[in-house]
C-alpha cells in the first residue's frame, strides 16, 4: 500500500526526509499539497508558493508522478483520502511555526484514530529547535551562546539524496472534487499583474536554489564578512525564499561550504540565525505579537498612517530608505543591512509599533518567514531578546554614505536621483535648490524632502525613550 506524502514547504526532491523514507521502503507515493486558505502566507510569499508548486509538480511528472493540490483543511483532507487510497502511512517534513505545529498534533491524532501511521521528519533546520538548550537545559536567549553551543555539537546530520527509483498511484477518483487545477490555483492576481518585478527577478525551484549556492560559492566568499553590507554589491547568497520554501535545507548548504573548503564563519554564522530566530519562535509562539521584552508594552506609539504609507510607498525623502522600501516592492526581497536601517526608521525616526513593519514585511517579502522577521524587527526594535538597545538610532545618512558611498543602490532604486553626484545623494536637501535642479531634481516635486528631520526626530525618540524609562 502507498505512501501519503505532504509537501508543505518543502518543495524539494534532495534531501527530503519524508520522501527518502517512502522510497527506501520501496513504497509508491501519492503526493499531495493542501491548499488551506488559513494558513496562506502574505501576497509576494504567495506569488513564490504558485511557482513552488507548479516547479515541483513538473519535476514529479518527470518522474512519473504529479503534485496533486487538494483544498480544505489538512486536519480533514489527509485523513479522508488517506481512508479512500487506503495508504499504510502518512509522511510530512515537520514545520515550527504555531499553526504547522497545531496541525501536525491535530493530524496526528485524527491519523491515529482511523488505524493510519503518521511519521513526521526533521528537515528544515540544521537542528530542532528544542535540541539546543543551555546546561540548565532553558532555551537560549542571546546568540553568542546559542551559536556557540551548536558548533561544539555535532555537525548537522549529512543531508539525504533524491531516490533513485520512485514510483507513484494515481488520486483516487472520489477525492476529484477537491482537486485543484494548476491554472486555478488563484494566489497570485492576474489583474492587476502586480508580480512582474517578482517574475524578474525570482525563480522559484530546487534547481535555481542549487545554482544560487553554487554562484555564491564561487564568488570570494571570504570577502562576504566585509561586503555582505553593501546593498549595492551581488555579495550575498539570495538563498533565503529557497530556505523559505525548502527548496534547499541548511544541511544541504552546510555541506557544501564545508566541501569548498572556503572559510565562511560568518555566512554560516548568518544560517545561524535563522535557527536562532526558530529556536525563539519555538518558545514563544506569539513572537510577531508580543514584545519579547514585555516592559516594551509601554512604549509611546505614535499613530501616522501618511508617515507609514510614505514608508511602504519608499517616499520618506531619505533615499536610502526609498531605495530599501523599493527594491522590496518590486522584487519581494531587500539587502540586509537595508532592512536594519529601514526597520530602524519606522521604529525611531517615526515612532511608529515595529508589528506596522513586521506586517508590510510579512505581505511584501518572498523570503517572509514567521521567526526571521519578527525576531530581526523585535532586535532592530529592541524590543527583543538580544536585542540592539532602543537608543541606539541609526542615522540613515551615515548608513547610506558609508554602506552605498557611490549612491549606486539608490540610484538603481530610486530614478529620480540618477543625476545627483554621490556626494550629495545622501541628503539632497542639504544641497541648494539650483544645484539640484541641474541634476534634474525639485524637491517635492520630482522627489520628496525629508519627512521628518534627522535630529528633530532622533531628539523625538530619545524624549519617548526618557518617558517611558521613568515608567518602567
Ligand atoms: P545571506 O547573507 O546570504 O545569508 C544566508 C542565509 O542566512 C539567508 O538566506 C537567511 O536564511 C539567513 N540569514 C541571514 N541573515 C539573517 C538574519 N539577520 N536573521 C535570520 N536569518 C538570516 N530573513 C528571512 O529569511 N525572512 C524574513 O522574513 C526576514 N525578515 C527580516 C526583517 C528585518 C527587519 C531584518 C533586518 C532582517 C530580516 N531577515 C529576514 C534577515 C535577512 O535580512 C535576510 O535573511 C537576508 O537579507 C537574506 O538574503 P541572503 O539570502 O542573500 O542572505
Amino acid at each position: 500500500s502507498p505512501v501519503l506524502l505532504w509537501f508543505r514547504e518543502d518543495f524539494r526532491l534532495t534531501d527530503n526526509a519524508a520522501l527518502w523514507a517512502a522510497a527506501q521502503e520501496e513504497r509508491p507515493l501519492l503526493c499531495i499539497f493542501v491548499l488551506e486558505e488559513a494558513a496562506l502566507p502574505g501576497g509576494a510569499a504567495r506569488w513564490w508558493l504558485d511557482g513552488a508548486i507548479r516547479v515541483l509538480d513538473s519535476a514529479l511528472r518527470k518522474r512519473g508522478g504529479a503534485l496533486h493540490v487538494l483544498s480544505g483543511a489538512a486536519r480533514e483532507v489527509i485523513p479522508h483520502l488517506a481512508r479512500v487510497a487506503a495508504v499504510q502511512a502518512v509522511h510530512w517534513n515537520r514545520r515550527y511555526d504555531p499553526v504547522g505545529r497545531e496541525v501536525d498534533t491535530a493530524l496526528k491524532t485524527a491519523l491515529k484514530e482511523e488505524g493510519i501511521v503518521a511519521r513526521s521528519f526533521a528537515g528544515a533546520l540544521l537542528n530542532e529547535p528544542w535540541t539546543v538548550r543551555t546546561k540548565g537545559g532553558a532555551p537560549f536567549q542571546v546568540f553568542t551562546p546559542y551559536w556557540r553551543a551548536v558548533r561544539a555539537a555535532e555537525p548537522p546530520r549529512v543531508p539525504v539524496a533524491e531516490p533513485p527509483s520512485l514510483s507513484f498511484v494515481e488520486l483516487p477518483e472520489e477525492m476529484k472534487p477537491h482537486l485543484v487545477p494548476l491554472d486555478r490555483l488563484g494566489l497570485t492576481p492576474t489583474s492587476p499583474d502586480w508580480a512582474g518585478g517578482l517574475r524578474d527577478a525570482w525563480i522559484p525551484g530546487e534547481e535555481e536554489a542549487r545554482a544560487h549556492l553554487t554562484a555564491f560559492l564561487d564568488t570570494d566568499v571570504e570577502a562576504y564578512a566585509e561586503e555582505r553590507d553593501r546593498p549595492a554589491q551581488d555579495a550575498t547568497s539570495r538563498l533565503s525564499p529557497y530556505l523559505r520554501f525548502g527548496h534547499i535545507t541548511p544541511a544541504q548548504i552546510w555541506q557544501a561550504v564545508e566541501r569548498s573548503g572556503k572559510a565562511a564563519d560568518k555566512f554560516l554564522a548568518e544560517l545561524g540565525w535563522r535557527e536562532f530566530a526558530w529556536s525563539l519562535l519555538f518558545d514563544r509562539p506569539d513572537l510577531a505579537m508580543r514584545n519579547l521584552r514585555p516592559e516594551f508594552d509601554a512604549l509611546p506609539w505614535r499613530t501616522d498612517s501618511k508617515g507609514l504609507a510614505a514608508w511602504q510607498q519608499g517616499r520618506t525623502g531619505y533615499p536610502l530608505v526609498d531605495a530599501g522600501m523599493r527594491e522590496l516592492w518590486r522584487t519581494g526581497w531587500m539587502h540586509n543591512r537595508v532592512r536594519m536601517v529601514v526597520a530602524s526608521f519606522l521604529v525611531k525616526h517615526l515612532l511608529i509599533d515595529w508589528r506596522e513593519g513586521e506586517r508590510w514585511f510579512a505581505d511584501t517579502l518572498v523570503d517572509h518567514d514567521p521567526a526571521s522577521n519578527p525576531v530581526n524587527w523585535q532586535w532592530n526594535a529592541g524590543t527583543g531578546v538580544d536585542a540592539a538597545p532602543f537608543f541606539r538610532i541609526m542615522n540613515p545618512i551615515l548608513q547610506s554614505r558609508k554602506f552605498d558611498p557611490e549612491g549606486e543602490y539608490i540610484r538603481r532604486w530610486v530614478p529620480e536621483l540618477a543625476r545627483v553626484p554621490a556626494s550629495l545623494i545622501h541628503a539632497p536637501w542639504e544641497a541648494d535648490a539650483d544645484t539640484l535642479r541641474a541634476y534634474g531634481v525639485v524637491l517635492g516635486r520630482d522627489y520628496p524632502g525629508p519627512i521628518v528631520d534627522h535630529k528633530g526626530a532622533r531628539a523625538r525618540a530619545l524624549d519617548a525613550w526618557g518617558e517611558f524609562r521613568k515608567g518602567i
